[in-house]
């Protein structure tokens, strides 16, 4: 296999940097070459680092790209630290002071680096929130900073003792880079793939580095050390490792996303890491701020420092608690907000949930009436075929009189009218599939107001209906748009029945290539109508009103190639506006019977007298 470009690079960036360090600094004696040659070289690989770790703060997940920044952060403050000592040895030309000011910033850049880690950006997981990455960052910061000031600052401003100074820098500096190693480790060990590749190198650069700076701290203390000398190598190595890792990883994720990857989805999974993530993070919050009091007691009651010492370090603590106190009720506020809103979605999911149920149990009522009706039908319909038939003789029979020949042909005529309200109960509550074949719109609303009508009697609603003569067909199934129909004639009928009654006028007309349905009540008009096709939306109580029907009839007239609008007049009343695309067949205006009658479901197909238009 032949190695890729990136690994030239990073063989190139091993050779250049560590091998020519390693040269100079074993062949030079020491002296101001040597020294301006290790400053420079000391400023020049952090650079390199912070360039190979950026290459990967592009991608579009914004943790993976927060956790590179961060890293390379860490690299950029002690590059500022190193300049400040370039600024000694270079340009006055004096010995770097011990204590040196920089050593603040020397022990903050490993702050930003253990930031990182907690952004775990080896899960898929949705981003967190922004609020909440600042606010821990800060917090995590503060508290190192209030370390320093504890453990080291003493020993330079309340009682200068450079031996002690020195001691305890070293001390809390290795305990911080122990705590990004052990966190660098442990996501070694626990991830795999590309990301056990990209740890191990961190890891292994981190290690380098903590180990060259204690032994350079412990050299400066001895006076050992000198800028260019072999302490370095190790260091200047440390960051050649650090931008080659970013090297690396940039080839390996790159090799990833041009593989299909799903975009993370809030699995149970996912949703439980996005818990604990919050968990985690308040725990050290925490854990910070419980170890300020902590300290401070350890301060005055066990530790055996000079008065002023403790006096100082007492004065640390409480002017530490204030920031982080504030840094973690506001954490909490936030949380508290975060988890309202969270209540807030699941109280609606539930409240959905609920109408849902009634949906279902009306549905299934719905049914199992089908099924009655199915089986009432059959029995029904023998009798009424009967009655049917001998109505007929009895007005085909010429040695009957007038009078019963009219009487015959009212039985006759009520049996239809019977039989048409059975046929359009059955083909409302039954199950079938849908089915696409051009149907008479004219029939189909009248079917559905006939059928919205048997529940009227009594009431103060009546409904009108003017239909347009010669009206073209529309493809569609006869049940579902029966269904659309009935859906609005009834939620009319209800907002009428609020006011006490009303009329529904229902106008069927052809606008250019479409056939237009108009449902227009004179009920109290709509409260919402940008809301009202929208799921679960309802202004009826529980029980009554699930919010479904009109989004349903949405999508059932879109599946038709349709459109329903809906608006309120503003003579007052609303109305509900329906057009489907007209095909190329006319159905003629019915008869004057059947027009009263209403027509069966069954004889909705164009009859054989259809001309094409
Ligand atoms: P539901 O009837 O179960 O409430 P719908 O989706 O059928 O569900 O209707 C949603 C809402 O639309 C109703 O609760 C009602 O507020 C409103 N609405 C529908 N039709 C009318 C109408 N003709 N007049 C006034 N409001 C209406």
């Amino acid at each position: 296999m032949r190695p890729s470009l990136s690994t030239w690079w990073i063989l190139a960036a091993w050779i250049l940097f560590v091998g020519s360090y390693a040269g100079v600094s074993l062949l030079l004696r020491p002296g101001p070459g040597l020294t301006t040659y290790g400053d420079l070289a000391q400023c020049v690989v952090p650079l390199f680092a912070n360039a190979g770790l950026l290459l990967n703060a592009g991608s579009s997940n914004w943790r993976r790209n927060s956790f590179w920044m961060l890293m390379a952060l860490g690299c950029t403050l002690w590059m500022v630290a190193q300049l400040l000592w370039t600024y000694f040895e270079i340009y006055l030309h004096q010995p770097v002071p011990n204590p040196f000011t920089g050593d603040f910033i020397f022990f903050l850049h490993t702050v930003p680096m253990i930031a990182a880690l907690a952004l775990e950006p080896h899960k898929r997981q949705p981003e967190p929130g922004l609020r909440f990455g600042y606010l821990d960052f800060s917090l995590l910061s503060l508290w190192w900073v209030y370390l320093y000031l504890f453990v080291v600052i003493p020993w330079r401003y309340v009682l200068a003792n450079v031996a002690l100074y020195g001691q305890n820098y070293n001390l809390l500096n290795i305990a911080e880079n122990m705590v990004l190693l052990t966190g660098l480790g442990a996501y070694w060990l626990r991830t795999s793939g590309r990301w056990r590749v990209i740890y191990a190198n961190l890891f292994g650069a981190a290690c380098c580095y903590t180990t060259s700076s204690l032994a350079i701290n412990v050299g400066i203390d001895r006076r050992v050390y000198y800028t260019g000398s072999s302490y370095d190598i190790a260091l200047v190595a440390s960051f050649v490792w650090f931008g080659t890792a970013g090297i690396l990883a940039y080839r390996l994720c790159r090799a990833e996303e041009g593989e299909s990857v799903k975009p993370s989805e809030e699995t149970p999974a996912v949703a439980e890491n996005r818990q604990n993530d919050g968990v985690w993070a308040a725990r050290l919050a925490m854990a910070a701020v419980l170890s300020l009091p902590l300290l401070a007691a350890w301060s005055v009651f066990a530790s055996e420092e000079p008065t002023a010492v403790r006096q100082f370090r007492l004065q640390v603590t409480l002017g530490a608690m204030v920031p982080l106190t504030s840094l973690v009720f506001l954490r909490l506020h936030l949380v508290d907000r975060d988890r309202l809103r969270l209540l807030r979605a699941s109280q609606e999911s539930i409240e959905n949930l609920q109408r849902l149920q009634t949906q279902f149990v009306q549905a299934e009522k719905l049914a199992s009436l089908g099924q009655l009706a199915a089986g009432a039908a059959h029995e029904i319909n023998n009798p009424l075929t009967a009655i049917l038939g001998y109505s007929d003789l009895l007005i085909d029979d010429g040695s009957l009189g007038e009078k019963p020949r009219t009487i015959a042909t009212k039985i006759r005529d009520q049996a239809r009218r019977t039989k048409t309200l059975v046929t359009n109960l059955l083909s409302f509550a039954r199950q079938v599939p849908p089915e696409r074949k051009p149907l008479d719109v004219n029939a189909v609303v009248s079917s559905a107001i006939q059928l919205r009508q048997l529940a009227l009697r009594g009431r103060k609603i009546t409904i009108e209906l003017r239909t347009e003569p010669v009206l073209p067909g529309v493809r569609g199934d006869s049940n579902q748009l029966l269904q659309v129909f009935f859906n609005i004639i009834s939620n009319a009928v209800d907002a009428m029945e609020e006011i006490g009654g009303g009329v529904l006028n229902v106008r069927t007309l052809r606008e250019r290539a479409n056939v237009v349905i108009e449902f227009s009540d004179t009920g109290p008009g709509i409260k919402e109508p940008h809301l009202v096709f929208d799921p679960f939306y309802t202004t009826k109580p529980v029980g009554k009103g699930t919010g479904l029907g009109l989004s349903i009839c949405y999508g059932l007239v879109q599946e038709h190639g349709g459109q329903i609008t809906c608006f309120n007049r503003p003579e007052g009343g609303a109305t509900f506006r329906i057009q489907f695309p007209a095909v190329l067949l006319l159905f003629p205006p019915r008869d004057a019977a059947s027009a009263k009658e209403g027509i069966a479901a069954d004889s909705m197909a164009p009859s054989s007298s259809m001309e094409p238009s």
